[in-house]
């Protein structure tokens, strides 16, 4: 069995509002956008309950959460990585200010709707690479951007900086079920955590429109139920459809998705 590996969304918010963003998409039009932000604490006191192993933390930008330092610190048996648009000089500034040697990897995603703020953006990546952080990035692709992104690559491989093509897949697929039924370790191994601790078995049931019914309960507060997991799963799953074929990551968060035909 893959290792505990959890996405931690500590805020949605963002400066940027990427038209193909699945956040600008799909939860900033729910109420969910507008849940309350839970403090520090309720994180640390969480990771330390269930000994998550491995910790990625997104959003929105979750700098602007404004105390991704100080979590990673009070975790030390924890790895973490993190996933930011680069734009947050001054967190970044801090974060390059700490020894966090259990920040294992720093994934800056190059957006190209941020292309105005390019300067900013290389010096952050610049800063992180030299305060020791493992750095790569990401670069969103989404219809024309690979060729908006084409100076920005060359940067990065300039400077031996790894950077990967995501695949931005649209959010229109997920309304529909699908014949074959998928078992996965979505809520065993993964959870997909929102800012006010309310955690799906993944991305894709965060994202599809039947996320009130997929949500398994609240995280911070020790909630979950899987007896709440619909197994087999119908929806469009993007970790066995999409990541395993089109992302270099493949199963990156260990979800172990197959075809199944359990009955409910
Ligand atoms: S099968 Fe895919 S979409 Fe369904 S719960 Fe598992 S990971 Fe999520």
């Amino acid at each position: 069995m893959s290792r505990k590996h959890y996405l931690i969304n500590p805020t949605w918010q963002c400066p940027n509002h990427c038209t193909y963003c699945w956040v600008e998409q799909t939860v900033r039009k729910r109420e969910l956008f507008d849940a309350e932000h839970r403090p520090l604490q309720d994180w640390v006191n969480a990771i330390h309950r269930d000994k998550v192993e491995l910790v990625d933390i997104a959003g929105g930008e979750p700098l602007l959460w404004g105390f991704v330092p100080e979590l990673i610190a009070a975790c030390p048996k924890t790895s973490f990585g993190l996933s930011t648009n680069g734009l947050c000089t001054e967190e970044i500034g801090r974060l390059c200010g700490s020894r966090l040697p259990n920040l294992v990897s720093t994934n800056i995603s190059y957006h190209p709707e941020q292309a105005r703020q390019d300067r900013t953006w290389r010096r952050s990546v610049l800063l992180l690479k030299h305060s020791g952080f493992t750095v790569h990035s990401n670069i969103v692709d989404y219809r024309q951007n690979l060729e908006v992104s084409e100076t920005t690559r060359t940067w990065l491989l300039d400077r031996n900086i790894p950077c990967v093509v995501s695949p931005y897949e649209s959010m229109d697929m997920l309304g529909e079920q699908l014949e074959q039924g998928l078992c996965c370790q979505g809520g065993v191994n993964h959870l997909t955590i929102a800012p006010d601790g309310s955690a799906w078995p993944c991305l894709t049931t965060l994202r599809s429109p039947f996320w009130e019914q997929a949500c398994l309960g609240n995280w911070l507060d020790d909630t979950i139920d899987l007896s709440r997991k619909k197994q087999p799963c119908h929806l469009d799953c993007v970790d066995y459809y999409v990541l395993t074929e089109q992302h270099s990551s493949g199963d990156m968060w260990g979800i172990e998705a197959r075809p199944c035909e359990a009955a409910l």
